[in-house]
């Protein structure tokens, strides 16, 4: 784990990398913003599993992002989940930055109702709110002051200027305002894993078996003997 800060006082925002190793989007925009200048508040630069990172990996041991509140008497990603819990306390707002495989448009993603104050915030148009049977409540952002996940396609690129643009909207730093207009879909159950290819298309109406439903993470390598995750339109 790297934490490095910058700015004072409220509110306290903290971007978090690397929460997958092998997902280095996140880490690259932070890189760029490393010296944004503040118009208010504290910012929180976390490289959370800098090891995974090293070696190009999800995780060592266990997958972060499952194991959540952690152990510190635990495995690597169990003792960094108790650590990483411990210091983003101070932070008012987490935005966890991952990237998928799947060819796929960018999604916010939510455990909790009162997550999407902060998901109007983020200049993405599709919002994904996560079932209880989904979500095991082991994430990171089921155990911070108020988080989300936002799941960019790893061919996006720099995405710092979507992160600075979550920092104008917070009014962090001085710009114009720019909320996006924003479709919410909810993940209620999975697809197992068959032959569906060409069948299935991200974030598009599908029917199998009389069940109409959008698929999400079609094209993922990370879900075993799931094809997708199941979304239905929320508004
Ligand atoms: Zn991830």
């Amino acid at each position: 784990m790297r934490i490095s800060k910058t700015g004072s006082g409220n509110p306290k925002v903290a971007f978090v990398a690397c929460v997958h190793g092998d997902e280095k989007i996140g880490e690259k925009a932070i890189e760029k913003l490393k010296n944004i200048r503040l118009a208010g508040g504290t910012l929180f630069f976390v490289l959370a599993n800098e090891k995974a990172a090293q070696e190009n990996k999800r995780f060592t041991e266990s997958d972060l992002n499952r194991v959540f509140p952690g152990n510190p008497e635990g495995d690597h990603e169990e003792k960094l989940a108790h650590q990483l819990l411990h210091e983003l306390r101070q932070a008012d707002v987490v935005i966890d930055i991952h990237s998928t495989e799947a060819d796929t448009e960018d999604f916010i993603i939510l455990t909790k109702k009162e997550q999407f104050r902060i998901a109007e915030k983020v200049p993405i148009e599709k919002c994904v709110f996560m079932e209880k049977s989904i979500a095991k409540g082991k994430a990171l952002i089921d155990h911070v002051n108020l988080g989300i996940s936002i799941e960019f396609n790893k061919d996006r690129g720099d995405v710092s200027g979507i992160l600075r643009q979550i920092l104008i909207n917070l009014g962090m730093v001085k710009g114009r305002k720019r909320i996006a207009s924003q479709v919410g879909y909810s993940v209620y159950g999975i697809i197992e894993k068959k032959d569906y290819s060409g069948l299935l298309v991200n974030f598009r109406e599908t029917e199998i078996n009389g069940e109409l439903f959008f698929p999400l993470f079609y094209g993922s390598k990370n879900y075993e003997n799931v094809a997708c995750l199941k979304a239905r339109r929320v508004r």
